[in-house]
């Protein structure tokens, strides 16, 4: 279980998250959605760990994490930006990190296997970061986090540069998959369609404040204002 409490996020004099709790269930598919420049990637940074509160506290499975660095909290984030090591072919970039811990190299094999077949990137196992399309590189990003397993994913818009046909392929990919790891996903998107269809619950965010959170139907049913109305795509 993932604890925020009352997290608050000041760069210099601007309050970027205010006062946010939340609580996220064990195998929970949790959606943020909210307008550009409101605080979602901000809020995946302070979860993932890359980023300190200014104010309040972040727990695990009851345990205080919010002075525990990124490495040490089990979770594994896609970053927007996707974050490649740019000199490492695409089959390094998906191993490493994995390489020198207790994983047989036949289990990091079958997974990089595995992922790599789901992301359809095999062709592309050879070749740098730089020798891919952005959405290819994208699904990269996500590769390197579904080999590690982590507990918990962090996907900032993971599937934002992918045209329409492989997003929808893409999407039913990681539905499958968070049904067979049953980890946690807290998962950044602009697109209501993604956040309606994957998210157990979804979070609506302004101006980082939380204004809603809810199931795709409360949201949908009983929007709590016109902001979360407009942004999920009920009638208002
Ligand atoms: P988008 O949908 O465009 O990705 P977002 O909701 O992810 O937006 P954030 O990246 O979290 O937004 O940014 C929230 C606010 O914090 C923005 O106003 C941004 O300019 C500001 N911000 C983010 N990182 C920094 C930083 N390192 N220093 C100063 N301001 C920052
Ligand atoms: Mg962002």
């Amino acid at each position: 279980e993932l604890e925020l409490r009352n997290i608050v996020k000041n760069f210099g004099a601007v309050e970027v998250i205010r006062d946010v709790s939340l609580s996220v269930n064990d195998g929970e598919f949790i959606a943020f959605v909210g307008p550009s420049g409101c605080g979602k990637s901000t809020l995946l940074r302070l979860i993932a760990g890359l980023d300190k509160p200014t104010g309040g506290s972040i727990a695990i499975d009851g345990k205080d994490v919010t002075e525990i660095g990124a490495a040490d909290r089990g979770l594994a984030m896609v970053f927007q930006s996707y974050a490649l090591y740019p000199h490492m072919s695409v089959r390094e970039n998906l191993a490493f990190g994995l390489e020198n811990t207790k994983v047989p190299k036949a289990e990091i094999e079958a997974r990089i296997a595995d992922a790599a077949r789901m992301l359809e990137i095999v062709p592309f196992l050879q070749r740098r970061p730089g020798q891919l399309s952005g959405g290819q590189r994208q699904r990269v990003a996500i590769g390197r986090a579904i080999v590690r397993r982590p507990d918990a994913f962090l996907l900032d818009e993971p599937l934002s540069n992918l045209d329409a046909e492989l997003r929808v392929t893409m999407r039913a990919e990681l539905a499958a998959l968070h049904a067979r790891l049953q980890a946690t996903m807290i998962y950044v998107t602009h697109d209501q369609v993604e956040a309606m269809t994957l998210a157990d619950r979804i979070v609506v965010l302004r101006s980082g404040r939380i204004e809603q959170i809810g199931t795709p139907l409360e949201l949908y049913n009983k929007p709590a204002n016109r902001f979360v109305a407009g942004f999920i795509g009920a009638p208002h």
